[in-house]
């Protein structure tokens, strides 16, 4: 251990002068996105439609909803729905593996270095003084949800996502995975000069003996100028058997660590986009024969993906390449795993799917969005690459199809402007949408988004916002990487029946419920994307509740609005 080393004990907290702990991490010093929750759980429903068995929580829900009808003459006809389900959830969370593809990139190194900041309870010094270690930026450890009312003081009552049903913590996450680049995580960390120096130091010790798995590499997948720093691979060209070693790699990380269960998340580079070519991938059948015949629209992604998929674990894509052609999400479906993506919803696009719900729902009419990025980690050194920024572009580019969609008041339909032009018209009015990305080393992980919405207001008046938008790239995903492995692991113990009686079985195996975190959000085949953050984020919330049993939109406040 090097001089400026910590004591790897929990409890410990170290920034020169700090006093250290050697009882275990004293929970008044933790930050309270770290906190545990308390033994058996913070929350109790007491209700006829919850019921806690020593296996888990069994909760019925009635899923309201209206059909809408049109009529000849234009009328709409809505008749009331109602479904009944019943819901259990597992509440034995066990040990949990996150194995991440590209764990020594910046994400990866920045993921591991939070998790053991915070299971050792790690401070560091920076300019403005001590800093604490935490998870802010995770929806599920640093938001809350409103619960209900304190009869006594009518107060709302709100409470922590991760105290909604039983989670696991991400300090208790045993982290791996795999790197086409050799280093060890510590020199890893300080390649990717995400972290203050205080902390990486501290960390060193810690990280380096942690090497990554060796991987595999398609050149033709990621940018030319990644090549470099590809010395960290599984021989030879052959993807059967590369389909087979990181499958042998998933059922060995979780034998040496007695998991009980493993989420594995792609965090390496973006690749291009796959062709879908009919008998290669577009069926499951034939995506398994092209992975045996090595054909070269196979992407190392999706390899993984289908590893994961043979191995049952959950699959996640924070990247923005096809990873899921349609053979692999038939081959999901035919095995009941699970899946989600794709490219995570950092900065740019949170901040457009807010503010384009915001000016549409208000109203107000966005005629073009314009986006410019330049970004100088390594990220941005693949995206530099054109087939790459491709993938990037398409991604980023529906997150306001949705919301100009559902408003025909301001947006003409594909239908009006069929009959406008006299030509079939597959596509509704839409905003002017443009994505530019470029690669400035100088700015480093600090990526700057500028955005201007230009927008029609009242009897043709115009309105420009521009925002600036500087994000640290990986702080921003990491906790986005921490959210999808808890949540992903969460629904894998959720199962259901539709009514009272029969079998209970898994949830459908494309997580959508994951869409918060995700900036083109899988989705199942044939369903409406839903990229609104607030819808996105209801649909997270009231499926929580429905797994306890609470039913309905708190926001109405009726007590508020009567005598
Ligand atoms: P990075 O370039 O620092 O890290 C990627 C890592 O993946 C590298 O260490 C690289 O060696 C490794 N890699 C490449 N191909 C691999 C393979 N086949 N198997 C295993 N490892 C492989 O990038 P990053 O900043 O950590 O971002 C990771 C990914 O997340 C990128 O695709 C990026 O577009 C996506 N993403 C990032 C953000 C964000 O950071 N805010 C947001 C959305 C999406």
């Amino acid at each position: 251990m090097s001089p400026t080393a910590l004591d790897p004990t929990p409890g410990h907290t170290d920034s020169f002068s700090l006093p250290s702990s050697t009882t275990g991490v004293d929970q008044i010093k933790v930050h309270p996105s770290a906190r545990r929750s308390p033994e058996g759980g913070l929350i109790k429903v007491e209700s006829d439609s919850t019921v806690y068995e020593e296996e888990g929580i069994r909760a019925k829900f009635t899923d309201r909803g209206a059909e809408v009808v049109k009529g000849a003459d234009g009328k709409l006809t809505v008749k009331k729905t109602e479904k009944n389900f019943e819901f259990f959830t597992k509440s034995k969370v066990g040990r949990v593996g996150l194995l991440l593809v590209g764990l020594g990139g910046n994400n990866g190194t920045t993921v591991l270095a939070t998790h053991l900041a915070n299971k050792h309870n790690v401070s560091w010094r920076t300019k403005n003084g001590v800093q604490q270690p935490n998870y802010i930026g995770s929806v599920v450890r640093a938001s809350t949800v409103r619960l209900g009312v304190d009869p006594e003081t009518g107060k709302d009552v709100f409470v922590p996502i991760s105290d909604m049903l039983p989670m696991v913590h991400p300090n208790d996450f045993v982290i791996g995975g795999w790197d086409i680049s050799a280093l060890p995580m510590d020199k890893a960390m300080l390649r990717a000069k995400v972290l203050e120096w205080d902390l990486q130091r501290q960390l060193i010790p810690l990280m380096e003996d942690v090497k990554p798995m060796p991987s595999i590499y398609y050149p033709d997948f990621i940018a030319a100028n990644q090549a470099d720093r590809a010395d960290n691979l599984i021989p030879g060209d052959d993807k059967a058997a590369h389909l087979e070693h990181i499958r042998a790699d998933i059922r060995q990380f979780k034998a040496d660590n007695q998991l009980d269960s493993v989420v594995v998340l792609w965090t390496a580079n973006t690749e291009r986009y796959a062709d879908i070519i009919p008998g290669i991938n577009d069926t499951a059948e034939n995506l398994l024969k092209a992975v045996e015949s090595s054909h070269d629209e196979v992407s190392p992604s999706t390899v993984f993906a289908i590893a994961s998929i043979l191995e049952g674990v959950p699959f996640i894509n924070g990247s923005p390449q096809n990873t899921f052609v349609p053979g692999c999400i038939e081959l999901a479906e035919k095995h009941k795993t699970f899946i989600g993506g794709d490219d995570f919803k950092s900065g740019q696009t949170k901040v457009k799917s807010v503010l384009a719900e915001f000016l549409v729902n208000a109203g107000i009419k966005p005629l073009s969005i314009s986006s410019y990025n330049h970004l100088g980690n390594n990220d941005g050194k693949n995206l530099s690459s054109q087939r790459q920024f491709r993938s990037k572009e398409i991604s980023k580019s529906s997150v306001v199809d949705d919301m100009v969609a559902a408003n025909p008041i301001l947006y003409k339909t594909a239908a009006d402007l069929t009959k406008e032009t006299g030509e079939v018209v597959k596509k509704g009015e839409h905003p002017d949408h443009i994505v530019v990305i470029k690669h400035v080393p100088a700015v480093g992980d600090s990526k700057r988004a500028i955005d201007e919405y230009y927008s029609e207001l009242l009897m043709g008046g115009r309105n420009v916002m521009n925002i600036f938008n500087e994000c640290e790239d990986s702080l921003l995903a990491t906790p986005l990487i921490f959210d999808l492995a808890i949540l992903a692991e969460l629904l894998t113990r959720v199962t259901y029946r539709e009514g009272s009686s029969g079998e209970y079985q898994p949830l459908y195996s494309v997580l959508s419920l994951l869409s918060y975190m995700l900036k083109a959000p899988l989705v199942k085949p044939g369903t409406d994307v839903v990229n609104s953050l607030n819808r996105q984020r209801n649909a997270l919330e009231q499926f929580l509740k429905a797994c306890i049993g609470l039913e309905g939109s708190t926001d109405l406040l009726l007590n508020t609005r009567v005598w």
